[in-house]
């Protein structure tokens, strides 16, 4: 069956083919490592991470690469503000490698908590900047930088097309030039490649360049990566829809000038996560929603917002709430306890996936990833005549793409003896409104490896 894709370059759904028959190769931007990621950036793995499952569910090869952007990326997009992760060990009084490393860690578990798929390859920008540079000579070499007090810049006029990706007006973004702060830029749209190190002041992150000591602009990382990785196989490239006007179009820019030919074959973008009044979550905010406060620390398991996640389109807004929230708790367990209880009517009978449901499902997610309406036939097929074992066999088939770890449902009544003291301990404790005991209970439970949740029916554990 075909499978449909939005791309952003073509604005219009298509039909998706590889440069390889059955083998993809998929970019995903990552995240910068100054801070936790916020629900909202967390939102758009998710969605990444639907993409590549329903790409493997097609029977794709896919090979996924993700950047760690530990340098260079500056409060605005445009080249200007402090380096992000500079800003970020001054904040917290450590080292920028150390933040580096400690919200790199928090990412990856942040994304394991969520049944994210690691990438098979991820790659620091530190570890690359050689490539970088390597990039940067040959855009030189062709004529298309030019240097200026501070660094060494990307002639965008020299582009043709330079706004094929973000539709812009070329003539209103040139205005901007009046409102620009740089002005030995010749034009606004010009973006660094390379930034110099303030004269007679070390940054904590430098190298040599031929240009001098300093380092590299944000953009360039993620096309020196995904070139030296993916090499040919340039399928699919994905981010947030912020990354459409600046980022994702002077990646495009630099990578064809450089190579002249096409870069990514397929831009896929995920809207944002917005907060009541329909502001969108921002890091830069600092009153965001991590993963670790929103749901872990209060009980509530990661899954319930990949649940969450999917009763929106990843096209259109999602609006996080308490209210929604609560609603995908009662989803997810909901659909928990229907697939335990065809496990556990179907006990030792083999079940086969039902092909109409499958075909159902399939038409669901090939058209464009549409998890709303996948989310419907799970529901279809669950509440159909169907056998038990049928049920069963065909929800697990469709949990490679849902990844809500429906195979462990019919296990959570198997706890371990010592899970099962620490929680009975907890009751107790919550009993007598022990906050602080079972806060503790709680914390220690999950240090073993099981996640706690408070639900209408009680205490839940289930293994993390
Ligand atoms: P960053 O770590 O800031 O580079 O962002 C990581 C990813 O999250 C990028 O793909 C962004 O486009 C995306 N992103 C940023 N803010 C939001 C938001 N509020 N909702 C969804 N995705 C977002
Ligand atoms: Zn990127």
């Amino acid at each position: 069956m075909n499978l449909k894709l939005y791309n952003s370059l073509e604005r219009k759904k298509s039909e998706f083919s590889p440069i390889q028959p059955g083998k993809v190769g998929l970019y995903t931007c990552g995240p910068t490592v100054y801070n936790f990621a916020h629900i909202g950036n967390l939102r758009t793995y998710i969605f990444e991470d639907i993409l590549k499952r329903v790409l493997r569910y097609n029977d794709f090869q896919v090979k996924h690469v993700m950047n760690i952007t530990d340098v260079g990326h500056l409060t605005g997009d445009r080249d200007m503000g402090e380096d992000k992760m500079e800003k970020g060990a001054r904040r917290e009084g450590r080292t920028a490698w150390e933040i580096a490393e400690f919200y790199t860690r928090a990412f990856e578990s942040d994304i394991a908590l969520l049944n994210i798929i690691e990438p098979d390859i991820w790659v620091k920008a530190t570890d690359t900047i050689s490539d970088q540079i390597e990039l940067i000579k040959i855009l030189e070499a062709k004529g298309y930088t030019y240097r200026t007090g501070d660094g060494i810049y990307f002639d965008t006029a020299r582009f043709k097309d330079y706004t094929r990706l973000s539709h812009q007006n070329i003539e209103s973004l040139r205005e901007g030039a009046r409102v620009e702060k740089n002005p030995e830029k010749r034009n606004a749209t010009d973006f660094a490649l390379w930034k110099f190190s303030p004269e007679g002041a070390r940054r904590q992150m430098e190298w040599d360049s031929p240009w001098g000591t300093g380092f590299p602009g944000w953009h360039i990382e993620c096309s020196a990566m995904s070139m030296k990785y993916l090499g040919e196989q340039l399928d699919i490239h994905c981010g947030g829809t912020d990354h459409i006007d600046v980022h994702h179009t002077n990646e495009i820019a630099q990578s064809e000038a450089a190579t002249g030919r096409k870069f990514f074959n397929c831009w896929m973008h995920g809207a944002f996560l917005i907060i009541a009044g329909g502001k969108k979550m921002a890091k830069s905010d600092e009153n965001f929603l991590t993963l670790q406060n929103a749901f872990v620390k209060k009980g509530i398991s990661p899954l319930v917002y990949r649940f969450a996640a999917f009763q929106t389109h990843y096209r259109k807004p999602m609006e996080y709430s308490e209210e929604s929230i609560q609603a995908a708790r009662n989803g997810l367990q909901h659909l928990q306890n229907q697939v335990r209880q065809a496990a556990q009517k179907s006990t030792g009978q083999k079940g086969a996936v039902q092909e109409e449901f499958k075909t159902r499902f399939l038409e669901a997610i090939n058209d464009d990833l549409n998890m709303p309406r996948a989310m419907a036939v799970v529901q279809d097929m669950l509440k159909s005549s169907m056998g038990d074992a049928d049920k069963h066999a065909t929800i697990l088939d469709y949990d490679r793409v849902l990844g809500l770890s429906l195979d462990q449902v019919d296990k959570l009544e198997k706890l371990p003896q010592e899970i099962k003291n620490l929680v009975a301990e907890r009751q107790t404790a919550r009993d007598a409104k022990d906050w602080a005991a079972s806060d503790r209970l709680r914390d220690t439970i999950q240090d073993l490896g099981y996640l706690v949740q408070d639900t209408k029916g009680g205490m839940q554990v289930i293994k993390k």
